[in-house]
């Protein structure tokens, strides 16, 4: 048998509106070609992001009506607390509403101004709240990473050479902590070795550094080691994700990935006197230590899914979709990012649509396409997100690749649902030639992705000599 079958039933569906090619033209000019303006209620299949977007299971929604609202000491806490420390061994266990409270909590306890943060790639939150505090996030991102289309397995490494050679030279005491992050969202889902998880433990320790995983797609992280390390292949789940939290000091969690929740996360800490001022913080901005923010019922929710998400059948599952979505887009000749991850499937637009220059925005134009196309609403990587006008020349800068993210929210869409975004993509792999690129008519100063207007340009000649690199 080579169907890896859906580990489970539909029991409440969602309809959505099947919409046609001219009410979808018309909903993307209005949202002024910036998908982020559309009504999801216009989007048939939406694969923006993999966070908050899973299905609970009926358990969990089961768990939604026995949560326990008592302000404190609630029993959804201590089940949550039993949960956690089972699954990672640390002694203090902290709900958040998400994952970017745990970040600003933590680095607000740990990080003062002038101090740098290492790790294999900040997450846009997590980098952005060390920048905030005026402390610098420095990536090692591993070499292997750096090729889109090579076959390497762990291309979410740390790489540990540079980053020695770098805490070599940092003045004493401008290093507060160590992160790495699992899998390396960054560099699209892909996944950290269990050598490498030793190897960054080993050095950050050396230093005398606490060492925190940013560990929001945990499972999937031990569903990868399990599969492709022979040392790990007869080891239960469970026993490889307690083995990566063994290595660090505690962890950051947004449960909106592996936690199959819709909202929440987890700060866990081993240290006692860090726990203390992580405790005063939280009093002050999320609510008291046994709700973090959340709802008695999120606690409960949580803790399901926590007891779920290591299920081997789940991960096979999850493996099987997203392998199933990038070979047959390769198949089409999609130049797809490899190896596939689990959250998600890259398409590399620059070099889909080579007639479309970087500062045309070809990832974005792709994503416009595929929505008219098939209503199918995917995100820009590329030089509408980290793109800019340089202030000095007023010249764009584009970003180092051009990629469109098409995201697999958890437990949400079936194979025909896929087969769809696959035929999506056949119809406009087609007629790439005929795509045209985006200018933008209106942006904010930071993080334009989210608010940009664009339209369509005409030409798709070169504006080669007005492109900087960045
Ligand atoms: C999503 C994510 C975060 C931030 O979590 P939120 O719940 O969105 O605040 C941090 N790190 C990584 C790796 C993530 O994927």
């Amino acid at each position: 048998m080579k169907t890896v079958l859906e580990p489970f039933r539909i029991k409440a569906v969602e309809p959505f509106r099947i919409t046609t090619v001219d009410e979808r033209q018309h909903h993307l000019t209005a949202a002024h070609h910036n998908l982020f303006l559309l009504r999801a209620e216009d989007v048939m299949i939406d694969l923006l992001t993999d966070s908050g977007t899973g299905a609970m299971s009926a358990q969990q929604w089961a768990a939604i009506m026995t949560g326990d609202e008592s302000y404190a000491g609630c029993k959804s806490f201590f089940e949550l607390e039993a949960v956690v420390r089972e699954l990672t061994g640390y002694r203090h266990v902290f709900p958040v509403h998400q994952g970017r409270a745990a970040e600003r909590i933590l680095f607000n306890v740990m990080v003062t101004p002038g101090q740098s943060v290492p790790n294999n790639a900040h997450f846009d939150t997590t980098r952005a709240n060390i920048e905030y505090l005026g402390a610098a996030a420095v990536d090692f991102v591993a070499p292997q990473a750096k090729d889109l289309r090579t076959l390497a397995p762990w291309k979410g490494d740390l790489d540990v050479v540079a980053l020695e050679r770098w805490l070599a030279a940092q003045p004493k005491g401008s290093v507060p902590l160590g992160v790495l992050t699992i899998t390396n969202n960054r560099v699209g889902g892909q996944p950290v070795s269990m050598q490498n998880l030793r190897a960054v433990a080993d050095l950050y320790h050396r230093y005398g550094l606490p060492f925190f995983l940013d560990a929001a797609r945990f499972a999937e992280n031990a569903w990868w080691i399990h599969r492709l390390d022979p040392e790990w292949q007869q080891v239960p789940l469970p026993k490889v994700a307690r083995a990566m939290f063994d290595l660090a000091d505690g962890c950051m969690i947004s449960a909106k990935k592996d936690g199959l929740v819709n909202i929440g996360g987890l700060l866990c800490v081993n240290d006692d006197a860090v726990a203390q001022k992580v405790r005063n913080l939280l009093i002050l901005t999320e609510g008291f230590p046994t709700y973090g923010g959340l709802a008695g019922r999120d606690l409960a929710a949580l803790a399901q899914g926590l007891r779920e998400v290591l299920d081997p059948d789940y991960l096979h599952y999850r493996e099987a979709s997203a392998q199933y979505l990038a070979s047959h887009l390769d198949q089409l000749g999609v130049p797809v990012v490899r190896p596939f991850g689990l959250h998600a499937v890259y398409v590399d637009a620059r070099a889909m649509l080579p007639h479309i220059p970087p500062t045309r925005l070809p990832g974005q134009a792709l994503a416009c396409e595929l929505y008219v196309q098939g209503g199918v609403r995917s995100v820009e990587i590329g030089t509408l997100m980290f793109g800019h006008d340089d202030p000095k020349t007023g010249l764009p800068v584009v970003a180092d690749n051009d990629l469109v993210r098409l995201c697999l929210p958890r437990r949400v869409y079936t194979q025909s649902h896929i087969d769809w975004v696959i035929e999506t993509f056949a119809e406009v792999h087609g007629r790439r030639h005929d795509l045209r690129g985006l200018e933008i008519t209106q942006q904010a100063p930071f993080l334009r992705a989210f608010t940009a207007h664009m339209r369509p340009v005409a030409e798709t000649a070169p504006v080669g000599d007005l492109v900087q690199r960045g």
